[in-house]
């Protein structure tokens, strides 16, 4: 049996997270669900995405309800890896790249795998941990499982822009291929 990885698309459908002139970030987040998903498992992974009435829940309830549901998941049998797919702002058009976000070292052994990854076919990714990111993130500190949020591009960066409008599919393999290659 393959490895299991939990998969959930950042916020839900009315509480759709950063919102531009072009996306919705919740939009973005579960085409990328779709895509990550669809390549783990063609790897061979058994991949368990969050059920869809989830996404109906405003904030903070689609955090906590999918929290729940990771956490009674791994009780039964247990989760090796559970991602929470985002995409990221920043005021400035210069800040782009792929971002993998961890708490525990298990999570920061992964998001560095992830990382030199990306960084091996010559994206611009980094993992960043809690700390210096300065936030706490429910879905990271009260997950059981091992988990990671991924960032997958900047909608407001200039490159990411590009990237999102016209090569996010392929964005989005590479990122299922790091994500496999932090499983090894
Ligand atoms: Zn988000």
């Amino acid at each position: 049996m393959g490895k299991r990885i939990f998969l959930c698309a950042g916020h839900s459908k009315i509480s759709p997270g950063y919102v531009t002139r072009e996306f919705r970030e919740f939009d973005l987040n579960y085409q990328s669900l779709k895509v990550i998903s669809r390549r783990l498992q063609s790897l061979g992974f058994e991949v368990i995405e969050l059920e869809e009435s989830v996404y109906d829940l405003p904030y903070p309830q689609y955090l906590t309800r999918r929290i729940e549901i990771i956490n009674d998941l791994h009780a039964t049998r247990p989760i090796d890896l559970a991602i929470d797919l985002h995409h990221n702002s920043s005021s400035s058009l210069r800040v782009n790249g792929t971002w993998f976000i961890y708490g525990s070292e298990a999570g920061g052994r992964k998001s560095r795998l992830m990382t030199a990854s990306m960084q091996a076919i010559g994206h611009n990714a980094r993992d960043i941990s809690l700390e210096e990111l300065g936030r706490r993130l429910g879905f990271i500190k009260k997950t059981h499982p091992v988990a990671v949020i991924v960032e997958s591009a900047f909608m407001s960066g200039a490159v990411d822009k590009l990237i999102l409008r016209f090569g996010r599919g392929l964005l989005y393999n590479a990122i299922a291929d790091a994500i496999a290659d932090s499983m090894k």
